[in-house]
């Protein structure tokens, strides 16, 4: 049993140890396989990760075999995580490389297959599609033959199309940047300037050209969201650029982004133009725009501009609405120089400090606008008062040969008006309101003088247009000598208005001299007189006509000339023609009112002054000037039975008239007793409503007549 049990024995432990050693064989086995899978798992790995860090970079793997002469190239596809490989000939290959590159692409791999060059690095374009893409190939030989010949040379390439493109036109931009006539500056986001080009030094000059000093000091750059800014997009702003001299020129600054390179930074380009030029023509197109280019006052624009400002600063304030009393005949006698000059001198003095801190403006011709800040109604009439003298100094400064001044009209805002517009056609209706009262005055806003404007308006209009369509009428008054026999008829003017009815000449004669109507009313009533004398010939009356002058009319470089063809054409004797000339036009320029006077003399005229009396100076104009007739004012004629002076002054003046041998006729004769006292003091001729009114030369022809 022993034995058996021995047997037993050895043979289980033969077991034992055979399954020991199976167990740890097999132990060995699944180790050495598992070390096996993970070192293949780990080689795949990293042959993905190859792949994805080449895929990521934008390479592929390329290979080169000696035995073949093929070229295999490996690629990797991210969407479906494999990588597939083209293989062709080396001469398949070099068939589709763009023949430019061609040459330096077989050249630098031959340099490496014969070792001159131990890389393979040739950028070069490859037939893709239709075009060219840049393909840059690098490598080196991996495995040599016997006689040190390559065997295989093993690379990556890359496609650099993109690259090259980005490097071009940075390589552009940047030749264009230093090169560029424009100032420029490559600025970070953050508006650091990076550089500036070598314009920029020039127009900040600048003569250090290095981007160490710190450019900032010499340009505002203030676009704010230039941070904003996408690729190829542009903003602009103006600016302005400090130069080393501290001296500041305008600018416009142009930003645009742009990429660097490999697009991994933006960069903002600034052209920095010069616009000193554009600015100026700018400036001179607002100053034409808003200033009277004559006075440098503001215009009419300007003015309400600052009337709206003026408002929203102070709550009450005055415009004076000034209208230059004379300024046309200073314009029509004198040349446009000494016009210009009056108007210069006027604006000065509006301009001056003694209004205030007042707003002037040239309305336009004569007039001119004044706004005060105040509605201090004793303030307005020291300030009218201060503009009437101030110009009347002005007109005797320049020596002007007639009396300038100025009309005033006044409105306050907000009294007569809220709206700006509204408050300048108030003053202006003020200001006719002004020259109705006999100018050089001033005259608040009301109702009244509104209504008053508007009626001089229309009716300056319908005077325009009657004088147009000839559609005046003319009088005749007779003068008659001491035996009551017609020596003269004056013709008076009549006009009758369609919508204003029978108007004065005491308003209409005015309205006619200021607003440069004289000269053709004038030149009306001349031929009117010329065409009455022909009448009264034919009736057998050959007394003479006289005619009133306008003292512009006067004043006309014309008017010698043209009542000479008048009187030629009509083969009418001058010596027929009686001129009555006003004391008012000697007040301007008498030198030349006695030239004019004594030419028309010596054509023959009979020259007459109207209105003696009235006037200042009657007296010494008589001794400067020959008259052939004076006419005594109806105010002395009026006065006459209640004022011994007037009566004692009338015959001195009488008795000088007729010892010079200078005729007289006394006007506005009502009563005997007038006609009575005139003819014993020695008057010579007698005109007045007591010896024949103004009338039709129908009338006066019968009239005339019936007396014979
Ligand atoms: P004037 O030259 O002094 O003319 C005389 C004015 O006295 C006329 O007024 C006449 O009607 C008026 N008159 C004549 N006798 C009497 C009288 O006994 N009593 C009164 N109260 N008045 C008398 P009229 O026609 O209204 O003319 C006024 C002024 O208008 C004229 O004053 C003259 O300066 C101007 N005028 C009239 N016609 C013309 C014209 O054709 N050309 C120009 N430039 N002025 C004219
Ligand atoms: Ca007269
Ligand atoms: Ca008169």
């Amino acid at each position: 049993m022993s034995d058996m049990n021995e047997d037993y024995e050895s043979l289980e432990k033969v077991l034992i140890h055979e399954r020991i050693a199976r167990k740890k064989s097999e132990r060995i086995l699944t180790e050495q396989s598992k070390d096996l899978y993970e070192s293949r798992a780990e080689l795949l790995k990293i042959q993905n990760k190859l792949e994805l860090a080449l895929w990521a970079s934008n390479e592929s793997i390329w290979e080169w075999f000696l035995d073949t002469d093929k070229i295999m190239i490996r690629r990797y596809n991210r969407g479906t995580d494999t990588a597939y490989e083209e293989t062709q000939t080396l001469d398949e290959f070099w068939a589709k490389i763009h023949p430019n590159d061609y040459e330096n692409y077989r050249l630098q791999w031959l340099r490496h297959l014969d070792g001159d060059a131990e890389f393979v690095d040739i950028t070069f374009r490859v037939k893709a599609g239709e075009g060219y893409r840049w393909l840059r190939l690098r490598g080196r030989t991996v495995e040599l033959d016997e006689n040190k010949e390559p065997l295989r040379i093993l690379g990556t390439s890359k496609d650099v199309t993109d690259i090259r493109k980005a490097e071009r036109s940075s390589r552009l931009i940047a030749s264009a940047f230093s090169s560029s006539r424009d100032a420029m500056l490559i600025l970070q986001k953050n508006k650091q300037i990076m550089e500036a080009n070598s314009a920029f030094f020039t127009l900040i000059n600048e003569e250090n050209h290095s981007t160490d000093i710190d450019l900032s000091q010499y340009i505002k750059l203030t676009e704010r969201k230039i941070s904003n800014l996408k690729l190829h997009e542009r903003m602009s702003e103006e600016s302005e650029v400090v130069r080393a001299d501290r001296s500041a020129i305008p600018v416009e600054i142009t930003y645009s982004k742009f990429e660097f390179e490999d697009g991994e930074k933006d960069y903002i380009v600034a052209i920095v133009r010069d616009i000193t030029e554009r600015k100026k023509a700018e400036n001179q197109l607002n100053r034409m725009a808003m200033y009277d280019p004559l006075t440098n006052l503001h215009n009419r624009n300007a003015f309400q501009n600052k009337l709206d400002e003026l408002q929203d600063e102070i709550s009450e304030f005055s415009v004076l609405f000034i209208d230059l009393d004379g300024f046309k005949a200073v314009n029509d006698t004198m040349t446009h120089e000494i016009g210009d000059e009056l108007l210069i001198a006027v604006s000065k003095l509006l301009r001056s400090s003694q209004f205030g801190n007042s707003i002037a403006a040239r309305w336009g011709g004569d007039e001119f606008l004044l706004a005060i800040r105040t509605c201090e109604k004793s303030k307005i009439i020291e300030y009218s008062r201060q503009v009437i003298n101030g110009i009347k100094n002005i007109g005797d400064k320049l020596s002007l040969p007639v009396r300038v001044s100025a009309s005033i009209g006044i409105a306050s805002y907000p009294e007569n008006a809220t709206d700006n517009q509204a408050l300048i056609r108030a003053a202006d209706a003020a200001m006719y309101g002004a020259k109705a009262l006999g100018k050089s005055a001033y005259v608040f806003y009301d109702l009244n003088v509104e209504q008053q404007a508007q009626q001089k308006i229309s009716l300056l209009a319908e005077l325009k247009k009657a004088i147009d369509t000839q559609s005046l009428d003319f009088h005749l008054q007779g003068q008659f000598d001491r035996t009551e026999t017609p020596v003269c008829a004056e013709i008076l003017c009549r006009w009758q208005s369609p919508i204003h009815g029978h108007v004065t000449p005491s308003v209409f004669i005015p309205l006619a001299e200021e607003n440069g109507l004289a000269f053709a009313l004038g030149n009306i009533a001349i031929d009117a007189a010329i065409d009455f004398l022909t009448l009264l010939k034919s009736y057998g009356y050959n007394f003479r006509i006289a005619v009133n002058i306008s003292p512009l009319h006067l004043m006309h470089p014309d008017f010698l000339m043209i009542i000479a063809n008048k009187i030629k054409n009509a083969q009418v004797n001058p010596t027929q023609l009686e001129l009555e000339v006003t004391e008012s036009s000697f007040i301007g320029d008498a030198i030349r009112a006695s030239e004019v006077i004594n030419n028309l003399r010596s054509m023959g005229f009979k020259v007459a002054m109207d209105d003696f009396g009235t006037g200042y100076s009657s007296f010494s104009y008589m001794r400067q000037i020959d008259f052939d007739i004076i006419k005594i004012d109806r105010s002395f004629v009026i006065d006459l039975e209640s004022d011994q002076k007037a009566d004692l002054l009338l015959r001195g003046i009488i008795n000088i008239c007729n010892d010079l041998g200078v005729e007289t006729v006394a006007e506005g004769i009502e009563t005997e007793a007038q006609m009575m006292l005139l003819k014993d003091m020695g008057v010579t001729n007698f005109q007045g409503f007591f010896l024949g009114r103004p009338m039709p030369i129908s009338e006066f022809v019968y009239s005339l007549k019936n007396s014979d």
